[in-house]
Parts: structure tokens; C-alpha cells; sequence
């Protein structure tokens, strides 16, 4: 199974992957743990090159380009090797991230989006999306706390407003794949919806 974890910032997303992978470890079930952009030696390069701050403002095409880049060589070198081997894939962000981001986030062409994805993937999909949902507004004061905002401290909220959208677009066109989970819950409500959408996954 191949499972992805989404959301914008501050909605909890590492907490809930460590609630995931001990779900799946307390059950035995082999797995591999894996992110984007990243996963691979090259791929985290990528994402570093991606996520630095630099003088230079990445053109948005670019930056679409740097991140199926960094997906085709994790889909090679990891994910696909992880399915054939019967393995449980559950990865910290993934194509759903490009539509919201570079699609939603910086407005670039969601028919492009599309044509890299068939390309890179051909007809390979997340089993199930799990979507972490909350306010922005919400999810940038939790951030900030933590410290995890500092890139996105001079970004606006329009910005990943825009990203919030696009997820729960892509949610509303494909709801048998996607299931949307209230952030703003209470942890342990956030983590038995979580547990449900995991069980529902099993054979
Ligand atoms: O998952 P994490 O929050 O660590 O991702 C780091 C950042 O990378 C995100 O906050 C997001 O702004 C950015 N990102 C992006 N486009 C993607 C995936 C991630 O801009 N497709």
C-alpha cells in the first residue's frame, strides 16, 4: 500500500507520522518511511537546493521541474522498489504537494501539473491521501512556535490559503482516494481518524 501524508504548514504533520509508523510497527506490517522532495542522495540534494534561502527568487517553472526531477529518481530508486518488494510505502508529501503548492500556492498550470505526473508516473497513485486540514491562519501561529516557519515568515497568507484550496479540490474530485482530516481536532481525535483510515487500508 502506498500511503501519503499531506498538509499545509503547522498542521501536525510529523507528530501524525510518528503515530502512523508506530501503527504500523506495532502490527508488524514492513514499511518503508520516506519524504519529499527527498527520499534518495540526489532527491534531498534537490530539496535542498529547493528550500535554501538564496538571492535569486526560483522561477516557478523551475522549481515544478526540480521537484518531479527529485520524484522521478525517489520513484525509482525507493518507492516502486519498496511496492514490488510487497512493502507499505508511507511518505511525507508527494504529487498532491506539487498541485497545492506550485498548482495552488504559485498558480502554475494544473494541465502541466498533470502531463509531468503522467510522465513521471505513469499510472502510479497514493493508495490513500491522508489530508491534515486546518485554517492557515491556525497552522502559521503553531509553526511559528516551533520554529518551523522561518522560510515562510515573509510569505503571505493568501499564499498558503491558496495551497489549502487546491488541496481540498483535489480532495473533493477524488474522494474514494483521499480522505480529509480535521487538524484542528484534539490530537487524539486526530489520530483515531488516522488509525480508521490505516484499518480501512488492511486486506
Ligand atoms: O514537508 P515539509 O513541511 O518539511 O516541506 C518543506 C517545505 O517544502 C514545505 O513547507 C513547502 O513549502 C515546500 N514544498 C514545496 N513544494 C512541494 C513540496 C514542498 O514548496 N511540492
Amino acid at each position: 500500500k502506498f500511503i501519503t501524508l499531506e498538509g499545509g504548514e503547522g498542521v501536525g504533520k510529523s507528530t501524525n507520522l510518528r503515530y502512523l509508523t508506530d501503527w504500523l510497527r506495532a502490527r508488524e506490517i514492513p514499511f518503508v518511511q520516506t519524504r519529499e522532495p527527498g527520499g534518495t542522495p540526489l532527491a534531498e540534494q534537490l530539496r535542498e537546493l529547493l528550500l535554501c534561502r538564496r538571492e535569486e527568487r526560483v522561477d516557478p517553472t523551475a522549481e515544478l521541474l526540480m521537484v518531479f526531477a527529485a520524484r522521478a529518481q525517489h520513484l525509482a530508486e525507493v518507492i516502486l522498489p519498496a511496492l514490488e518488494r510487497g512493502e507499505w510505502v508511507v511518505c511525507d508529501r508527494f504529487t498532491d504537494a506539487t498541485y497545492a503548492y506550485q498548482g495552488g500556492g504559485r498558480q502554475l498550470d494544473l494541465g502541466l501539473i498533470a502531463q509531468l505526473e503522467q510522465t513521471v508516473q505513469g499510472g502510479l497513485r497514493p493508495d490513500r491521501i491522508l489530508l491534515l486540514d486546518l485554517d492557515p491562519q491556525v497552522g502559521l501561529e503553531r509553526a511559528s512556535r516551533t520554529g518551523a516557519a522561518d522560510r515562510f515568515e515573509s510569505e503571505q497568507l493568501a499564499f498558503f490559503r491558496r495551497v489549502r484550496e487546491a488541496y481540498l479540490a483535489r480532495a473533493e474530485a477524488d474522494p474514494a482516494r483521499y480522505a480529509v482530516i480535521d487538524a484542528a481536532q484534539a490530537l487524539e481525535s486526530v489520530q483515531r481518524d488516522l488509525g480508521e483510515q490505516l484499518e480501512s487500508l488492511l486486506d
